[in-house]
């Protein structure tokens, strides 16, 4: 085949699963592999603008590789071809017989390929923007406390993280669990204030990770403490008194 579409380089860049002959291509061609790699750079950095870091600019060799796929000059200033609608053979330039037949050969073959391959372009540029733009207006986690989550002696071996964060005004915790835990019963996770005298239920852990959305009529000056229950299936909605790990929140 050849070389590969620069709409399908972009895709691929994003984590697209290439083609058996694509990918067989790719095995053999360092061109597009570096043109696939220039374009993820590209993507890692749009990405990475979510997790809170500063909206780069794209590498000159995003546009460069676009510029050469579109067969495009270095500079559009600084172009050395004719423009399409001069005539072929003025006669102050007498062209050589080489040059003239450049000039025809582009005529006939090469800017129905140039309108493709612009239109190919323009979708990249939009691909590329879009994940761009996407890293930019996606809304930033402000991370207000974290804890580290400590086993209690019945669970050797437990422990967890947990974070307190901000998202378009609401805030959420996140917690991870690693703990050697039964097949049966469930996890529960809970904010507790800090002498355990109150409690709220934020929902059911499932698996190792999860994000609980905290009512915004939750005063957290007083529910400090994150816990991680073992719960039966029993019909109690209350803490089973059976705590895997527990935590307090504190300033990052
Ligand atoms: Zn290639």
């Amino acid at each position: 085949m050849s070389h590969l579409d620069p709409e399908v380089a972009a895709l691929l860049a994003m984590g697209e699963q290439p083609s058996a002959d694509e990918q067989h291509h790719l095995d053999s061609c360092a061109d597009c592999t570096a043109e696939v790699a220039s374009f993820a750079r590209a993507v890692a950095a749009g990405r990475a603008t979510r997790t809170g870091e500063e909206l780069l600019t794209p590498p000159d060799r995003v546009w460069e590789s676009i510029r050469s796929e579109l067969a495009l000059p270095p500079e559009p200033s600084t172009a050395p071809e004719s423009t399409p609608d001069e005539p072929a053979s003025r006669p102050s330039e007498a062209p050589s017989t080489g040059a003239r037949h450049v000039a025809r050969r582009r005529r006939v073959s090469r800017r129905p390929v140039f309108f493709v391959m612009a239109g190919a372009a323009v979708a990249v540029v939009a691909i590329v923007a879009g994940v761009w733009m996407a890293g930019g207006i996606a809304p930033r986690p402000e991370i207000i406390s974290e804890a580290r989550l400590d086993g209690f002696p019945t669970w050797a071996g437990a422990q967890g993280e947990a974070m307190l964060e901000r998202v378009d005004g609401h805030d959420r915790v996140v917690v991870d669990l690693t703990a050697s835990v039964p097949d049966d019963g469930y996890r529960e996770v809970w904010l507790l204030t800090s002498d355990a005298s109150d409690l709220i239920s934020l929902g059911v852990l499932d698996g190792s990770s999860g994000s609980f959305d905290i009512p915004d009529d939750v005063d957290l000056s007083r529910f400090t403490v994150v816990d991680i229950s073992q719960e039966d299936v029993d019909g109690d909605p209350g803490h089973s008194g059976d705590s895997i790990v527990r935590g307090t929140l504190s300033a990052p």
